[in-house]
């Protein structure tokens, strides 16, 4: 039986600072209240404050009120804060992973544990502003109020500014952890980041993530290695490609790409087909759900009315459905804007393989199923055109980010692709 930090691949050293701060927490729980009624945690967080290089004398022994999770895209980031969330809980303090506190925090029904997830390609000033609020209760479990906010990067202003008010006068009790790919500016204020203690995670080498996925999920060691290495360090991905047909499938005819692009044409069909593919797999992930809120919207609001009031409510009805077709259409181009990112990340691996090959680097391949492919791409191209084809792909993600429509910057890439 393994604890709550034993679903965290390759992170010894982002564990064994959690499980110090969990440590002190609880320590901090069974301590007499000082003088006064002042909490030590806020020495503790005052003493971290501004303090963004090496910490002193002992660090990460201590709690805080406000913690980052950074790291490359499903190195995990919402699964570390989860873990520190369950051990936070848990009633012996440590994360055990089979009390009443752990097990709630990981199934997503502890009282006072928030998840927010945003939906949407931001998170806005409301909801940060009904979450701070919520926070601010005392914990009706009698330990901590925890707030996980994932993809905190997706914060608007507003909603950073609702954020670092609380996160700067914190209630004794309220802890929270964000998610964010890095503590760059463009990810996280500098405000908020000087508030918060990181725990900076890495991208698991592939041999940890295969490891798990034969330990934990039984996946045969031979799947679980290549799905391992295909997925780059990216645990979900990896478990998903090792187990889902359709998932395997799609990242084949993303990696038949480069061989088809032939010509002009070519390279505009190869567009339109990465995107398609995307907005499919969008579509079909997001479809069940769309369906079940609209049919419970209209359960909730009733089917039409005649009496006294019901021309009002209808208005009322009509502009919540309204409300609810705006939420799902940014949730389905963000789940586009990650499908599509998937493909990409595929597809840059390939380049890169072509890359390793022509320099002859003694480093394993990405994609070890279309090594072949690649070693014929290093050859006709050479490394540098290799990686000036490498590097068209990462534009193409960077311009996507930037809000260039994807098509544009699909279409882009494949003729870049295409002339080298
Ligand atoms: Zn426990």
């Amino acid at each position: 039986m393994t604890d709550v930090f034993g679903d965290l691949v390759g992170q010894d050293e982002a564990v064994a600072m959690l499980r110090r701060a969990a440590a002190s927490a609880a320590a901090q729980l069974r301590a007499p209240v000082t003088a006064g009624g002042h909490d030590d945690l806020d020495a503790l967080a005052e003493e971290y404050d501004g303090d963004p290089g090496p910490a002193p004398a002992d660090p990460g022994a201590g709690m805080t009120h406000a913690w980052i999770f950074t790291g490359p895209p499903g190195s995990g980031r919402s699964v570390a804060a989860r873990a520190f969330a369950a051990a936070l809980e848990c009633v012996h303090g440590t994360g055990c992973g089979s009390c009443p506190g752990c097990h709630t925090t990981l199934t997503g029904t502890h009282a006072d544990v928030r998840l927010v997830v945003p939906e949407g390609l931001s998170i806005g000033v409301n909801e940060m502003r009904a979450l701070v609020l919520r926070a601010a209760s005392a914990p009706s479990g009698g330990r901590w109020q925890i707030v996980i906010i994932e993809d905190a990067d997706r914060l608007t202003e507003a909603a950073g500014n609702a954020l670092l008010k609380a996160i700067e006068e914190p209630p004794p009790r309220t802890v929270f952890l964000l998610c964010a790919p890095s503590t760059h500016p463009d990810d996280i204020s500098v405000t908020i980041r000087s508030r918060c203690r990181v725990v900076p995670l890495r991208q698991p080498p592939p041999a940890a993530v295969a490891e798990v996925l034969v330990r934990r999920d039984g996946i045969a060691p031979d799947v679980a290695e290549w799905a391992a290495a295909a997925a780059q360090g990216h645990v979900g991905r990896a478990r998903r490609l090792a187990r889902d047909p359709e998932a395997r499938q799609r990242r084949d005819a993303v990696l038949a790409v480069p061989r088809r692009l032939t010509g002009v044409g070519a390279a505009f069909d190869a567009a339109s087909a990465l995107i398609e593919a995307a907005e499919a797999e969008a579509a079909a992930s997001v479809v069940e759900i769309d369906e079940a809120e609209r049919t419970a919207l209209q359960t909730a609001l009733g089917a039409g009315g005649t009496g006294r009031g019901a021309a009002g409510a209808m208005r009322g009805a009509a502009g919540q459905l309204k409300d609810l077709e705006k939420r799902q259409k940014s949730r389905a181009t963000r789940a586009q804007r990650d499908a599509l990112d998937r493909a990409l990340v595929d597809l840059a691996g390939f380049y890169r393989d072509a890359i390793v090959m022509a320099l002859r680097a003694p480093v394993a391949p990405v994609h070890t199923d279309t090594a072949s492919l690649a070693s014929a791409g290093a050859q006709k191209w050479d490394a540098e055109g290799s990686l000036r084809r490498l590097e068209a792909v990462l534009e193409c993600r960077a311009a996507i980010e930037a809000n260039v429509k994807p098509r544009i910057a699909v279409e882009a890439m494949m003729l870049a692709l295409w002339r080298g």
